[in-house]
């Protein structure tokens, strides 16, 4: 896994009055526990990984407090694993990134939110929304109003955050309904401390089993009709009025106080801090989004001249309800938000500080806004001053780590396509998506996580070539194997699957699949370049019917692109899948680096692979670095004074992966690449054989 969380699981055992450092996410792990939560379940997803990422790795002591923790093999099950708290008091959270995740958690949350909850529950979502966001730009707003389930968007804070947490276990309890908490980039990394207080052992739990299910059957608690007539009243007569009373009676929102009494400001929770950057305090601060409470908004408005909603993205659904509300209690104060703030995309410090300026300049004539608008001009020139100077600099988009078994995939794909032509190529999420980007510019379509061979569904039958799908394994365990391969299957389908076995999910930082390597496998094979590879993909696909199927060793250019442009052009009919098998580089150095080390530390002798480029040899046509991408390929000036083109180098960093010289000779290159052994503390014999040299 990516981060060893060692210290941060000590932090976990912290009781009462000892004080918690550490970033969002964790403080949220630690309030789970002091919760007294009964099983924590989810798919990893930045930001929200390290909360399963750290539990997983704690597992010792979640088995000492009873806790089961589960790593889901894709949010669905995550969110059908709160199903546990339909009958049952025990509590229960499960994470993952959003607006992906939820997606494809949705059916299992629509039946939850119908049944309803006896335990609470509560579901952390990542949400990836706003300018480092990497999916696609929505909110989870919109699940919570469709399925009546409660959305928290605490300040980021961490005593307000943990806080949160706790009142959203309850909040969820008395109202039978499931709370989603949503946590943006920033909150989850944001660092500080609160008060712990004890964890609690969960009353159900591992170590305090259920003798069975409940004595009395209940028909009601499953979402199947009738039931889920009686369940739709429910959640508006019963569940959300007993939220919003819960809301007020806790206090959940927040009131600040301002010297402009005649104006307000309600802000969604997670913005406050922006809001505060933007302005002196003055305002309504909405930790608990949705439900909205009518008496609170009312009572917050009906003394203003005017009042802003700060609400990201699109639509505006607080600034709507709140709309509704004053206008049905006959509220005069005067609405604004949309049109004074933009309507897509974040609101970052500028943005509040433009809309904010708008706003008061309408109702606050007498404030001085000089300071606002002087910083907004500098802002304007320094961006300015820099797209100046950095519009001289090449683009450079995001890549593949250097030595990356996925990239010489490509390289094969691309000297393929020079002679059979360019397929329709679908792509997938996980690293390969980096080879949408130059040079590789290979990927048409993105439609979510193991969907790349289902969306290649329709282009097949409609195209002379066949399209090729690319997915993860991590993908393929989540979604690809039953909406892509088995649907495919089913329909007699034709095309190349290619799946890139590194065997972890490694995107998302490493986390196992059941196809990762065994863990003897891992422990037996450190300091070792290679592990034994899991055959768990492959038997499937066997297993599944796949008649046509390859394991190609990634590194071998020249094979993999023999064995794909096979499958692109045989006659025979049917799925061609191409298991690309190459370990993770990144997991492949960690087990390298501390056995280097430590030889290095002893005196002993170590063997460094490294690549280089011959400077007399090199043409200096860029047609490796064309090929590769590798970042550690890059150019430098001519020593030649008399040619002018820089030439092709390999700088330090290399990790002598083999791709340089695999395409030079697959691709028939010039003949300028050289492998290179670099010995550190080298033996007599080195020397001796040094000097001859
Ligand atoms: S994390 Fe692993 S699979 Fe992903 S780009 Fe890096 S080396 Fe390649
Ligand atoms: S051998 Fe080539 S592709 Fe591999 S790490 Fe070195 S420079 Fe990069």
């Amino acid at each position: 896994m990516e981060r060893q969380f060692t210290k941060e699981i000590e932090s976990l055992r912290l009781s009462d009055g000892e004080t918690f450092h550490g970033e969002g996410i964790l403080a949220v792990t630690k309030a789970l526990l002091q919760s007294g939560v009964s099983y924590v379940g989810g798919y990893q997803g930045a930001p929200v990984s390290h909360l399963l990422d750290v539990m997983v790795q704690a597992r010792e002591y979640m088995d000492e407090l009873g806790v089961h923790v589960e790593a889901c093999t894709s949010e669905a099950s995550a969110a059908a694993m709160l199903g546990a708290s339909i009958n049952y008091p025990a509590r229960g959270a499960v994470t993952w990134k959003s607006i992906v995740g939820t997606n494809v958690a949705a059916d299992a949350l629509s039946y939850l939110a119908s049944a309803g909850v006896m335990g609470g529950t509560l579901i952390v979502l990542g949400e990836d929304y706003g300018e480092g966001g990497v999916v696609a730009q929505e909110r989870s707003h919109a699940f919570a109003l469709k399925s009546l389930m409660w959305l928290l968007d605490p300040r980021p804070n961490l005593p307000k955050i943990v806080e949160m947490v706790e009142r959203g276990f309850e909040l969820s309890e008395v109202s039978n309904s499931p709370v989603m908490m949503e946590l943006r980039i920033r909150a989850c990394h944001l660092q500080g401390s609160f008060k712990s207080k004890n964890n609690i052992s969960p009353s159900v739990s591992t170590r305090q089993k259920l003798d069975g299910p409940p004595k009395e059957f209940i028909y009601d608690r499953l979402a199947h009709p009738p039931a889920t007539f009686r369940q739709e009243k429910l959640k508006a007569e019963v569940r959300l009025p007993a939220a919003r009373r819960f809301i007020v009676e806790k206090k959940l929102n927040e009131t600040f106080e301002g010297e402009e009494k005649q104006l307000g400001i309600i802000v969604q929770g997670g913005l406050y801090n922006g809001l505060m950057l933007a302005l002196k305090t003055l305002g309504l601060a909405l930790n608990v989004v949705y439900p909205l409470v009518p008496e609170e908004m009312i009572a917050f408005c009906s003394d203003k001249k005017a009042v802003v909603v700060l609400e990201e993205g699109q639509p505006e659904f607080i600034e709507q309800e709140v709309a509704t509300f004053l206008r049905r209690a006959d509220v005069q104060a005067k609405l604004h938000g949309k049109d004074v703030m933009h309507m897509a995309g974040e609101y970052n410090v500028e943005s509040l500080v433009r809309g904010l300026a708008k706003f008061l300049s309408q109702h606050a004539a007498h404030l001085n806004l000089a300071s606002g608008s002087s910083w907004l001009n500098s802002v304007q020139e320094t961006k300015q001053k820099a797209a100046t100077l950095l519009g001289a600099l090449p683009v450079r988009p995001p890549t593949f780590c250097i030595g990356c078994p996925e990239r010489p995939v490509f390289s094969a794909m691309k000297l393929v396509a020079g002679e059979i032509g360019r397929p329709h190529v679908s792509m997938d999420v996980g690293c390969h998506a980096f080879a949408s980007f130059e040079p590789f510019s290979q990927g048409n379509t993105l439609l979510g996580y193991g969907m790349s061979l289902a969306s290649a569904a329709g282009v097949g039958p409609m195209s002379s070539k066949r399209p090729v799908a690319i997915m993860g394994d991590g993908g393929f365990w989540h979604n690809g194997l039953l909406s892509g391969v088995a649907s495919n299957l089913l329909n007699k389908g034709d095309g190349v699957l290619v799946i890139m076995k590194n065997g972890y999910a490694s995107a998302t930082g490493t986390q196992e699949l059941i196809s990762s390597p065994p863990e003897e496998a891992r422990e037996q094979a450190v300091g070792q370049s290679s592990v034994h590879a899991d055959r768990t993909i492959e038997d499937t696909l066997t297993g599944l019917g796949v008649k046509w199927l390859r394991t190609v060793n990634n590194y071998r250019v020249g094979e993999m692109a023999k064995t794909y442009k096979e499958a692109m052009t045989t006659k025979e009919k049917g799925l061609k899948v191409i298991v690309a098998e190459g370990e993770c580089q990144l997991e492949r150095q960690r087990r390298l680096r501390p056995e280097v080390s430590r030889k290095l530390s002893k005196g002993e002798r170590h063997v460094r692979v490294k690549y280089g480029v011959d400077e007399d040899t090199c043409t200096g046509d860029h047609s490796c670095i064309r090929l590769s991408g590798c970042p550690t390929l890059t150019v430098r000036d001519n020593p030649d004074p008399l040619r002018t083109d820089p030439i092709a180098t390999v700088i330090d960093g290399c990790v002598g992966c083999g791709l340089c010289g695999e395409n030079a000779h697959a691709a028939v290159l010039c003949p300028s690449f050289y492998r290179a052994e670099v010995i550190q503390n080298p033996s007599l014999w080195d020397r001796l054989i040094g000097k001859v040299l």
